[in-house]
């Protein structure tokens, strides 16, 4: 699987092309905050033939750019988190109720497939993804993972982790998902919503919003949060 990360204007988002080398089949994950995305995948030649759109969740910086994109490509199928759809709902009004912005209201775009805990998805007959559910950062965020990748939304960052403090937001939630997420497998390139590309098993070595988890593993603490510091990230 070739996995190529678009980072967008707007708001800084990595939106992820994923293509099986063989049948040429695409997939997106994440779509940005606008048309931007689409433009720049509909103008690639030949034509991407995208078959799938995966959202890790439903903040308006990494959905809000759905219906455009599906505008684009009409045959993609598009699949949301079960736990997401409240969040998702709320995208027509979510500049307004997060940002006080009415200006970045959006369309929603349809979804397709609902995902939930352990499920598998196939898209093409090349292109495999499993699905873990990481709620907190939004109620039902989630990540979808190969043999060698791992596309986490705004679950962890290089070097941080997601914000808690949004509307829908639970920091207890995204104590428990992060736990499980570091569960799997250290190998797994992580890609984020933000932010560069890292590794499960650097993270849990020297992410300074994870001591609590090297701690219950007996995990030499070898990383110190600093006093005050929060979260970066949407
Ligand atoms: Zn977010």
């Amino acid at each position: 699987m070739n996995v190529e990360c678009i980072t967008l204007q707007a708001f800084q988002v990595n939106a992820y092309l994923l293509q099986d080398p063989a049948s040429g089949v695409g997939v997106v994950v994440d779509t940005g905050f606008d048309d931007e995305l689409a433009a720049i995948l509909g103008a690639q030649q030949p034509r991407l033939d995208i078959q799938a759109i995966l959202l890790t969740h439903a903040h308006f910086d990494h959905a809000g750019g759905l219906a455009a994109l599906q505008q684009r490509f009409p045959q993609a199928v598009t699949y949301l988190p079960t736990l997401e759809k409240p969040l998702f709902d709320t995208l027509p009004w979510q500049g307004e109720l997060v940002f006080g912005a009415p200006q970045f209201n959006r369309p929603c775009g349809r979804i397709d497939r609902e995902v939930q805990d352990g499920a598998e998805l196939e898209v093409g007959s090349g292109l495999r993804f499993r699905f873990l559910s990481t709620p907190g950062h939004t109620p039902g965020q989630g990540c979808y993972y190969t043999d060698t990748h791992i596309f986490v939304g705004d679950t962890l960052f290089a070097g941080s982790i997601g914000r808690t403090d949004f509307p829908m937001s639970d920091s207890q939630s995204m104590e428990s998902s992060l736990r499980r997420l570091l569960q799997l497998p250290g190998h797994l390139i992580v890609c984020s919503g933000h932010g560069p590309e890292t590794t499960l098993e650097r993270e849990l070595q020297t992410n300074p919003f994870l001591d609590y988890i090297r701690r219950e593993r007996g995990i030499a603490l070898n990383s110190r949060r600093p006093f005050g510091r929060q979260p970066r990230w949407n």
